[in-house]
């Protein structure tokens, strides 16, 4: 299977979704109905979170898998570090290696809300650029690794040009590119990508889009990850909020308005939070191409 670098490599731009395990064998017998018509739009890559959101951490692997085997599309399988020991990190990355999977998304993830005290010892990773540099140093270049990136700083560490000093620490370590956390005011992604390149990062930064389909859960996700919400989307969203359809063309319309902006600014792609849902990323991937 390809390694998303290899990828970089022929293609200028790329289109890619992420999924999440559902927490129920109905909801992952739901996404493995869904993935078909997902692959069919031909995304470059398409990524699995690992317990986000208390999402079944063992069935990211799966996912992973079944995707790459069944529809033939290069996929990355999100790793987080938080709860882990270095021991049980190799075990898992060795399993991917078996498995086929040679993509990871390295991050350290959140102390989840049952355990909020955990804190890392010296056989725990405490930072994302530690399991990059320890996934380089025992798996060599078989990975492509991806981390996460945030251009309006990350909550713990809001300083924008701390936190992207922190950001080149995982590339300097081995990292390949960096996918961000959703934003909509695309100034904040510009500029992030001017902050990294002056300080040397030359890496891909690739958008995290979010197509907005409910306004409520917009704003509570965004108060727990600190991620802004322009007045803009407030001021569309919002009347609308109890508008499921309403919510979902204004969701299609701001998100291709946000996409394109984004391609004509430079940017090496998008990837799209689907939030296991098809009807969006699929009008919006038409509409993309469409215009191109
Ligand atoms: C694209 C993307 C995908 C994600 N996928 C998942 C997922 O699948 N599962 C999940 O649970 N979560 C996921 N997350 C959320 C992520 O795990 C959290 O945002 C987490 O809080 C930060 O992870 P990180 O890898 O960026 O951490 P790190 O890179 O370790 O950074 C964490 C904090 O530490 C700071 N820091 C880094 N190095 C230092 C240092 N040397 N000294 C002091 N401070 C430092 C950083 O500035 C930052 O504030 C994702 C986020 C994004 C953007």
């Amino acid at each position: 299977m390809q390694r998303i670098t290899d990828i970089f490599s022929h293609k200028n731009k790329t289109f890619s979704f992420e999924f999440f395990p559902p927490k129920t064998e109905e909801g992952y017998l739901k996404l493995l109905n869904m993935t078909p018509i997902l692959c069919a739009l031909n995304p470059d890559f398409i990524s699995c979170t690992y317990g986000a959101g208390g999402g079944s951490r063992e069935k990211t692997l799966d996912i992973v898998e079944h995707i790459q085997i069944h529809h033939h599309v290069p996929s990355v399988a999100h790793l987080t570090c938080v709860l882990h020991t270095k021991d049980q990190v190799k075990n898992i990355l060795t399993e991917m290696k078996q498995r086929g999977i040679c993509n990871v998304l390295a991050l350290r993830g959140d102390a989840p809300k049952d355990n909020p005290d955990w804190t890392p010892g010296k056989n725990n990773f405490k930072y994302s650029w530690e399991l990059v540099a320890y996934i380089r140093e025992h798996f060599k270049d078989h990975f492509s690794i991806g981390v996460a990136g945030f251009p309006e700083g990350h909550i713990l560490c809001p300083d924008r040009n701390l936190d992207s000093q922190h950001l080149k620490n995982k590339i300097t370590e081995g990292a390949d590119y960096v996918i961000t956390q959703l934003f909509f005011n695309n100034q904040d992604y510009f500029d992030y990508v001017s902050r990294l390149r002056k300080l040397g990062v030359s890496s891909r930064i690739i958008p995290g889009i979010l197509p907005i389909t409910d306004y409520q859960a917009l704003v509570r996700f965004c108060s727990m990850c600190k991620a802004s919400i322009t007045q803009e989307v407030h001021d569309i969203f919002k009347p609308i909020a109890e508008d499921r359809e309403k919510t979902l063309a204004a969701g299609i319309d701001f998100c291709l308005k946000q996409s394109r902006s984004l391609l004509q600014g430079g940017a090496p792609g998008l990837h799209f939070y689907t939030l296991n849902k098809v009807h969006p990323v699929d009008v919006i991937i038409k509409g993309l191409r469409g215009n191109s």
